[in-house]
């Protein structure tokens, strides 16, 4: 695949799917790709990235964004409270608001500089034990308690389980979106970012399907 095939199949998702073309934000994660494939993905013009790690990602991007106008960096991986400072610095959007202590932290952070990027609230829609994410049945206290500190919530986001088929995941997403007032929707990966796309989603998050197989 390449990045030019990727961006027609999700017009042809949008269009099928009644939605205006470019509704959908494409974010290619970039994480453990080889330089040469991020920045061939850079010459052909895109700026839309995501990482995973506040630390590789600090370490990779600053000099890719002296030579590149307009990059965008999306946190789309665990974020420890620690972090949250270089975190902020960093990054345009994170995805993975994720608990009550990394609200705070973000709350006061965003107070002392007076912004804050948009946010998504991690869901863990398939109640993985290991995986992070406010379970569903929290989703809307949550979201409330983020909205009580005055953070800037953009949306949701999900990571379906890998053996599931990931429709009801997105599905039951947009249904707490909804009822919460939220319009952004953070879904859809190399291998369902079309199905997502037609349950909603805004924003998909597609590697290797951009850039090939990841290293290390
Ligand atoms: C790595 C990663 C992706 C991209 O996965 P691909 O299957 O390579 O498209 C998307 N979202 C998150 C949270 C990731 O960690």
């Amino acid at each position: 695949m390449s990045l030019s095939q990727i961006t027609r199949r999700i017009h042809t998702a949008e269009e099928a799917a009644g939605r205006p073309p470019g509704s959908v934000c494409l974010i290619a994660v970039s994480k453990l790709q080889p330089p040469e494939r991020v920045e061939a993905v850079l010459e052909e013009g895109h700026r839309i990235f995501g990482e995973n790690r506040v630390q590789e990602a600090a370490g990779k991007w600053p000099d890719w964004q002296a030579r590149f106008d307009g990059v965008a960096l999306h946190l789309i991986g665990p974020l420890q409270t620690n972090k949250a400072r270089q975190a902020l610095d960093l990054f345009d959007a994170i995805h993975s608001l994720d608990r009550p202590k990394l609200a705070r932290t973000l709350a006061r952070l965003a107070q002392e500089r007076g912004a804050c990027p948009p946010l998504f609230v991690q869901v863990n829609t398939g109640a993985e034990p290991q995986k992070a994410g406010v379970l569903p049945g929290d989703a809307d206290g949550f979201i409330k308690e983020c909205r009580a500190l005055d953070l800037p919530l953009e949306g949701l986001m999900c990571i379906p389980p890998v053996e599931e088929d990931p429709a009801p995941h997105f599905r039951l997403l947009g249904e707490i979106a909804a009822r919460n007032g939220l319009s952004g929707l953070s879904m859809g990966m190399s291998d369902d970012f079309e199905t997502a796309i037609a349950l909603g989603a805004t924003h998909v998050r597609v590697g290797s399907a951009i850039f090939g197989a990841r290293g290390g």
